[in-house]
């Protein structure tokens, strides 16, 4: 029933009725409808989680005791694993990813929904020393009801990351997904009643992000958000947000630059540089985007790519090409925009790779491109192109690569390809980001790994236990007990 919200445990249509039409990225065609929810929609289901949670944290789910957190959690994620294969093809319709990027993103959702169940009852506070005769504590509580705004490029991950994390921590969600996609959200929303969450600890509504999404961030019954998304909305849900003094965490995308050195090893680097550029046909906000490549090495490393990018094919996502196409028609001129910009700045193509030819005209298919020498003040090198477009750059020194990789708004990523250990070292101290990887590249991956960036690309983390104890709220509570005379 995707033209119903999930509330309470029950499919519930929205108050007037209207729908969104659901497009397939692959040949641009309608295939089904969601609700168009209202802030009247957002005000049933948080009123949904707070009676989950109880006006003194007396609901049916404050009350789960943090052990049935994690049964649930991993009940639910052995649930996904065996709707996998369909999860992974309701994704690739909706969202355009292939089918093997469909199902490496359930997957990574089981994984999230695995890791937060082991972790529930493993969240703890400390004794605090004090003054003779006290003793202090520090107990983790659940904020309350939390919201999440969930983006279209990697849906069932981010809903596993931020939805997962906050109900192990024993806050109840209410989840907005992107309107491009949120088919597989309403999907895991069943999965999750029939694993038996108590009603209102998990409630779904779909919608605009300016309608449902706005009037989420604004609701003063959540008590935190988190987003995922472009720079400009992140703004506006934290200033909505900061109205009613609900911390935020904000996911913003970035411009993650990949640095190769001399003596860098390309054989293990060339094909990971290529996947973390086409992943998710570059919708990927950790995408290596830029590629900086030592002077020694330059010529060589964009031959081998331009080889590589060549032979890069996109297509229908069912038929599981290389790259399916992007996500809608919106983003599809997006980067056709930026494409033209760059041709009209007079900038190099070193490769282009393919559109297949049975793919239907009306889907939004882009080939991966690969630039080269392209200048540091670029909108290429600078903007968040959301798109499978490369842009490599030579340096000469360490500083040089340094000052370059920092040099953009974004910090969210960067990889550093050397086999020097003192420079591994030093640049993981000084690359202005949140993750550095050193001879791999870790794009989407990482369950474990804290997660966020520093400048435009937002702040807080997600992933790992650090996000666990980002969804609590800590109490100290001090006791005078006095002393035995
Ligand atoms: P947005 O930031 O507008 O959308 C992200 C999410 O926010 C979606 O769920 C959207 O809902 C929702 N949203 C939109 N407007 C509001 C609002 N006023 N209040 C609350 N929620 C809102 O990104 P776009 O989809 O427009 O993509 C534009 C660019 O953003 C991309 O090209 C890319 O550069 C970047 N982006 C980055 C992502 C990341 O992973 N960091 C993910 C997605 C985009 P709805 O889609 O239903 O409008």
């Amino acid at each position: 029933m995707p033209t119903h919200h999930f509330i309470a445990n029950r499919r519930q249509p929205t108050r007037d009725d209207q729908t969104i039409p659901v497009i397939d990225p692959s040949d641009g065609q309608v295939f089904d409808h969601i609700a168009r929810g209202t802030a009247a929609d957002i005000d049933r289901a948080v009123q949904a989680a707070c009676a989950a949670m109880g006006d003194s944290l007396d609901g049916p789910w404050a009350r789960t005791c943090a052990r049935d957190r994690g049964r649930l959690l991993a009940d639910w994620g052995r649930a996904v694993l065996e709707h996998a294969d369909e999860l992974a093809r309701v994704e690739a319709r909706d969202t355009g990813k292939t089918l093997h990027t469909a199902r490496n993103d359930v997957l990574a959702l089981a994984r999230y929904l695995e890791f937060y169940a082991g972790a529930c009852d493993k969240l703890h506070g400390d004794t605090l020393p004090y003054e003779t005769g006290y003793t202090v504590m520090t107990v983790r509580e659940p904020h309350g009801v939390t919201g999440h705004i969930i983006p279209w490029n990697y849906p069932v991950q981010i809903f596993g990351r931020s939805v997962g994390a906050s109900l192990a921590a024993g806050n109840a969600c209410v989840v907005k997904p992107a309107e491009d996609a949120s088919l597989s959200t309403l999907y895991l929303a069943d999965l999750a009643a029939q694993a038996g969450f108590p009603a209102g600890a998990l409630n779904v509504v779909t919608g605009y992000g300016h309608e449902a999404g706005a009037a989420l961030a604004a609701h003063p019954g959540i008590h935190h958000i988190s987003f995922t998304g472009s720079t400009v909305t992140g703004q506006r849900v934290a200033e909505a947000a900061a109205r009613h003094h609900c911390p935020a965490v904000l996911e913003l995308g970035g411009k993650s630059p990949q640095i190769v050195f001399d003596d860098a090893d390309l054989d293990a680097a060339l094909p990971v540089i290529v996947n973390a550029i086409i992943q998710n046909s570059g919708q990927t906000c950790s995408a290596g985007s830029r590629l900086l490549v030592q002077e020694g090495r330059y010529e060589a490393v964009v031959a081998q790519l331009a080889e590589r990018f060549r032979a890069l094919r996109a297509g229908p996502a069912a038929s599981d090409p290389d790259l399916g196409p992007l996500v809608n028609q919106k983003q599809h001129e997006r980067v056709r925009q930026i494409l033209a910009s760059a041709r009209a700045e007079g900038l190099t193509e070193a490769a282009r790779g393919q559109v297949l030819a049975d793919a239907p005209a009306a889907g939004y298919y882009q080939e991966a491109v690969l630039f080269r020498d392209v200048p540091q003040d670029s909108v290429l090198v600078q903007e968040e192109i959301f798109g499978p477009i490369l842009v490599a750059q030579p340096f000469r020194t360490e500083a040089e690569a340094l000052a370059m990789a920092n040099t953009t708004p974004y910090g969210l990523v960067a990889g550093v390809w050397t086999r020097d250990g003192g420079r591994q070292l030093r640049l993981a101290r000084q690359l202005r980001c949140g993750q550095v990887f050193i001879n791999n590249y870790g794009a989407g991956g990482g369950v474990e790994l804290p997660f966020g960036g520093v400048k435009s690309s937002g702040y807080g983390r997600e992933k790992g236990f650090e996000a666990l104890l980002g969804f609590t709220t800590l109490k100290t509570v001090a006791i005078r007990h006095g002393t035995i005379d």
